[in-house]
């Protein structure tokens, strides 16, 4: 891993309202890297990140953590919508599903636990407050995506990673409507997605269970709850119930 680090100051920022305490991670989603930054400099795009790390490990510094960064767009967590005010926004360089989406390196992953832990610190951020942009905005987005090792980070104290809790009875899919999906709309809404409890698993409730398979069971990211998604589902409010 390079320790590199290099200032690539941004115009889009503006001033925050209050403290920081949530991590966004994103992927870059473009061809390079250079393309990536190109953009996120860029006063016509109006979007931005505190940092981004290159797949060589990388870090390009682009807008200081006591301003607000436009990397998120409309999103909500635990019903808290303004989640450019709150967070640090950290860009991963990866293709994305669009160009060619793959395994994050190892000098990436490194410099980006580094970086984290430093955030986390200073902070004081909760490892359930570092999450994925398609955790606050699971309509709009896939990123950082499936090939994202968030039980690493987790390991690291970066992150939750759940035990596997009950499973519950047989698998829910778009087009149901009952009071398992109430249930399984509540037990999202629990843990932060935003989601409606109305009973009826539409396209939104398709798009954040998406979005919970591709941080919590990264291995079939298909929208069913299906027994094991409803396990991790479990053994993931377990853990905001005793917090
Ligand atoms: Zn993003």
């Amino acid at each position: 891993m390079t320790d590199k680090t290099i200032d690539r100051p941004s115009p889009n920022f503006d001033t925050r309202s209050g403290p920081v305490d949530m991590i966004v991670l994103h992927y870059t989603g473009m061809k390079d890297c250079a393309a990536a930054l190109d953009r996120l400099c860029d006063p016509t795009a109006k979007v931005s990140a505190h940092y981004l790390i290159d797949e060589d490990g990388t870090l390009y510094t682009l807008v200081e953590e006591s301003m607000r960064a436009w990397h998120a767009g409309v999103a909500c967590w635990h019903g808290q919508t303004n989640i450019n005010g709150c967070s640090i926004g950290i860009e991963l360089v990866n293709p994305g599903h669009e160009f060619g989406y793959r395994v994050f390196p190892e000098s990436q992953m490194l410099r980006l636990e580094q970086l984290c832990r430093d955030i986390v610190q200073r902070h004081d951020i909760s490892a359930a407050r570092v999450l994925g942009h398609a955790d606050v905005a699971p309509m709009r987005k896939q990123d950082p995506g499936e090939l994202f090792d968030w039980r690493r980070m987790a390991a690291a104290g970066l992150a939750l990673w759940p035990d596997v809790g009950q499973a519950g009875s047989g698998a829910l899919r778009i087009g149901d409507a009952n009071q398992d999906v109430v249930a399984l709309q509540t037990a999202l809404g629990s843990v932060g997605y935003r989601i409606a409890p109305d009973g009826a698993f539409g396209t939104e409730t398709e798009a954040v269970v998406t979005a919970f398979q591709r941080h919590y069971r990264p291995r079939a990211v298909d929208g069913v709850a299906d027994t094991e998604t409803l396990a991790m589902l479990d053994g993931l409010a377990s853990l905001f119930v005793d917090l």
